[in-house]
């Protein structure tokens, strides 16, 4: 059975992208919706206005892949060389086309404007090509079948504004019955608290004998994916990060920390309150960024400086003077402040230091201390955090949030994983 994914490179056009002015947005599209409808990218490219450039990156795109998504240079002006380059490669005339050229003109006319001589380029196109109707602006696309490199290629030319191009490829698959992978079909594991190197390091004895996944980093969380894995292999990759990477694992879904949390705390059913030193607020836009958060977030308390921390939360002075504001006490008495003063089910407090400076031996840049409160007590946990300031606030909040939900967690991805195996295991007899 031959089945395999059609292959496609992506060339984007345009002196303003070749020079870095605008970032290439057609390419980065392009690449997403077509993986998503089962091509295999191979390679994308950009070419400025030079003539020859655009021949170049043209034919190398059909000579490795069977189809080309170009995009740009569709337009009326004599630097949108699209089409003659794709027709002079095609052996073929450029034929003008009745109806587009009727469509340009209604559509100036709506405008009260009418097209000028050079907008009837835009109405010629290789002689055998299909015409894509453009519904949002004057230059049509095409799509064009010829014999080059001793194979059936096809050029898919589309316009260069997004706005143009999204409806326009979005049509040319759906017409060709090109259907979306379901998320649901691949496999996606997320890890909190490892990088990509130790994370592929741990899981080359299953690669090795599965064969490579692809990573994501999605700061400050890692993305696994398997694209379309068979059960056993989903039931494999699943079990195998349950037992080495458990610690890390907090999901084989594509769901990050905070969505997963908002799930977590439907789930209570429980209120949360926040006391916030080192993030600064952070903990709480990072929990109200995800949607329904008011099913259970009831605010927070941003206490900054030392005496924030006992006039609005009950941090005891004398400890802050004795010990400094980084401490376990410290922390689980702003979690127990929060709780109480805000009248929440469940605190969770940030206290620590995220740079650049002031980190000392006892209490280094990235040292942060969670606090949690709830009816049974306080309870703190220290992290240790790397790199810059930046980084070391989010992953702050990534952590707190992961610490009370770890055991909800385990317990979800664990009967995930336990019903994959079982039923590729009964498929197995
Ligand atoms: P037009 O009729 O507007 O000239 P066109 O098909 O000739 O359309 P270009 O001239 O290449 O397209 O680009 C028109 C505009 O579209 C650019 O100025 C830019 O704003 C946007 N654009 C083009 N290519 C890209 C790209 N790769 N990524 C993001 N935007 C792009
Ligand atoms: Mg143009």
């Amino acid at each position: 059975m031959d089945n395999k994914a059609p292959t496609a490179c992506l060339v984007s056009t345009g002196e303003e992208v070749l020079r870095g002015e605008i970032l290439d947005a057609n390419n980065n599209y392009l690449a997403n919706i077509l993986g998503e409808h089962g091509f295999d990218v191979q390679l994308m490219m950009t070419a400025g206005d030079r003539r020859e450039d655009l021949y170049f990156v043209i034919d190398s795109a059909l000579q490795r892949a069977d189809y080309l998504f170009m995009s740009g240079g569709l337009g009326p002006t004599e630097d949108d060389l699209t089409t003659a380059v794709a027709a002079e490669l095609a052996n073929q005339t450029l034929v003008f086309d009745e109806a587009s050229w009727q469509a340009i003109v209604d559509l100036f006319r709506q405008y009260n404007l009418e097209p000028g001589e050079n907008n009837k380029k835009q109405a010629f196109f290789p002689a055998s090509a299909e015409i894509l109707t453009n519904h949002n602006g004057t230059a049509p696309g095409f799509s064009l079948t010829l014999e080059r490199h001793g194979g059936k290629k096809t050029i898919i030319a589309l316009p260069g504004p997004p706005r143009e191009l999204h409806p326009m490829i979005q049509r040319w698959l759906a017409d060709r019955g090109y259907r979306a992978i379901p998320e649901t079909e691949h496999l996606f594991l997320r890890f909190l608290g490892i990088g990509e190197s130790p994370l592929a390091e741990a899981l080359e004895p299953w690669t090795r004998e599965w064969g490579d996944v692809s990573f994501r980093q999605d700061f400050p969380e890692m993305e696994v994916k398997l694209y379309q894995p068979p059960l056993a292999m989903r039931a494999a990759l699943g079990e195998f990060s349950a037992s080495t990477l458990g610690g890390y694992l907090t999901t084989c879904t594509r769901q990050s920390v905070p969505e997963l949390f908002t799930e977590f705390m439907q789930h209570q059913g429980e209120t949360l309150a926040v006391a916030e030193s080192c993030t600064g607020g952070l903990a709480a836009k990072i929990i109200t960024d995800t949607p329904h958060a008011s099913d259970y977030f009831l605010g927070g308390v941003v206490s900054y400086a030392n005496p924030v921390k006992t006039a609005l939360l009950g941090v005891s002075a004398r400890d802050l003077e004795r010990d400094g504001p980084i401490t376990a006490a410290t922390a689980e008495q702003m979690a127990a402040g929060a709780r109480d003063r805000l009248g929440a089910d469940l605190a969770l407090s940030f206290t620590g230091i995220a740079g650049p400076d002031g980190g000392t031996d006892t209490n280094p840049v990235g040292t942060v201390w969670l606090g949690r409160a709830d009816a049974n007590g306080c309870t703190s946990k220290k992290l240790t955090l790397l790199q810059e300031r930046d980084r070391i606030r989010t992953a702050a909040v990534y952590h707190g949030l992961h610490w009370l939900m770890e055991d909800w967690l385990r317990s979800r991805y664990t009967s995930q994983i336990a019903a994959w195996s079982g039923t590729a295991r009964k498929r197995d007899k």
